[in-house]
């Protein structure tokens, strides 16, 4: 085995204390998805928008990664193979925790994209609507967040990284947002082993060789002894 793609989700970070996407009642915060991730939504109000992705980045201050990301940091560090992070998640503790092959296909939340002219550049404060591009001027800045009907960050690199990849592994995400649910079934056409890390049976399971479930915070730590031997 030499080339390993893993594709985290929410789950990763729910140890952390970043609430999950689809928590009680199918809410993400308290909010709707739609009324909070679709461009329909930041047309209608952006204030409501902007403040709640706001408060997601004003968070990021409290919380700190969890032995899973170490983990995958440290496989990072030590894999001599092919390795690409792909996280679902616009949290930053993966890079906090030291990883580097890594990229974020959902954007993230301390980064700020100009509507106009596509600039993004690092946002760390609060970032209400009507805020200036330091690029072209116009007041266009809205929170880089892929929403949904959005078409993901760096999707050819991601399908290069699958079609060379030995092993494909899943981490707390729910397989119910594509495309990133459809990586398993990419990373099987080429040839990969797959494997599935979550807290429970997802909706994309079934598509994968084999499944263990449990705390990321466990899980993950074990599987990269097992890889680092
Ligand atoms: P999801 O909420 O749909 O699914 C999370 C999955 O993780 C569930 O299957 C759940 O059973 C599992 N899980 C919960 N706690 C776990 C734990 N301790 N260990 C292992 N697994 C655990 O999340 P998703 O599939 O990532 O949904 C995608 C969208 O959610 C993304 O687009 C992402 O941008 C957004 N989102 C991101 C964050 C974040 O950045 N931390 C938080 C909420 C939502």
């Amino acid at each position: 085995m030499k080339n390993i793609v893993i594709l985290t989700g929410a789950g990763i970070s729910a140890e952390s204390g970043i609430a999950t996407f689809r928590g009680p009642g199918g809410l993400w915060e308290g909010h709707r998805v739609e009324d909070v991730c679709t461009p329909g939504a930041l047309a209608r109000d952006p204030a409501l928008v902007h403040r709640f992705y706001d408060l997601r980045r004003a968070a990021l201050e409290t919380v700190a990664p969890n032995a899973a990301h170490a983990a995958l940091a440290r496989l990072d560090r030590e894999w001599a193979g092919g390795l690409l992070i792909v996280t679902q998640n616009v949290d930053d503790l993966h890079e906090r925790a030291g990883a580097r092959r890594m990229l974020h296909m959902h954007g993230a939340l301390r980064s700020a994209l100009c509507a106009a002219c596509g600039e993004r550049r690092e946002w760390r404060d609060a970032l209400p609507p009507g805020s200036a591009c330091a690029g072209c001027g116009a007041r266009a800045l809205r929170p880089d967040i892929v929403f949904f009907g959005e078409i993901p960050y760096q999707m050819e690199r991601i399908e290069a990284a699958l079609a060379e990849a030995d092993l494909f592994v899943s981490i707390g995400t729910s397989g119910a947002v594509y495309p990133a649910a459809g990586f398993v079934r990419m990373a099987q056409a080429y040839g990969a082993a797959t494997l599935e890390l979550n807290l429970e049976r997802s909706e994309g399971s079934a598509w994968f060789d084999a499944t263990r479930l449990g705390a990321a915070g466990v899980l993950v730590p074990a599987w990269v002894d097992e890889v680092l031997g």
